[in-house]
């Protein structure tokens, strides 16, 4: 038996209302598309983010806000986040190593997520691996 059999074994049937995932219906008849972003009729062409029905103009605003930055500003905060997380993991790693006398090798791991994840907000999250 398998976890559907189980499901629709403990759901009892109805047969008062009509449940369908066919597209609404408009007065002439023809299938009425809305927009799940901002919940408005789409009367051309629609496209499929995730999934899920979006108009035009809320695929564009959603690629632009996913896309990968390319400006220069962008590219420099990056960077000097990057170098600030890399010089303060160098200051924690070589403290421990000058006060306490332990090489930590597997610190360095962390560091590096640390510089990248500075590298990333330095992005504004845009443009990384999810
Ligand atoms: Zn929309």
């Amino acid at each position: 038996m398998t976890g559907d059999d189980a499901r629709s074994s403990n759901e009892e049937l109805q047969f008062d209302r009509v449940v369908s995932n066919a597209p609404a219906r408009d007065a002439t008849g023809a299938p009425v598309v809305t927009c799940v972003s901002c919940k408005r009729t789409i009367d051309s062409s629609y496209f499929h983010v995730n999934g899920r029905v979006t108009c035009a103009s809320c695929r564009g605003a959603i690629e632009s806000a996913v896309a990968t930055p390319t400006d220069l500003g962008s590219f420099l905060q990056s960077l000097a986040l990057g170098i600030l997380a890399a010089i303060a993991g160098a200051i924690l790693y070589f403290s421990i190593l000058f006060y306490a006398h332990i090489q930590l090798s597997l610190l360095t791991i962390a560091l590096g997520y640390m510089v990248g994840w500075a590298i990333a907000w330095g992005n504004g999250n845009r443009g990384v691996l999810r």
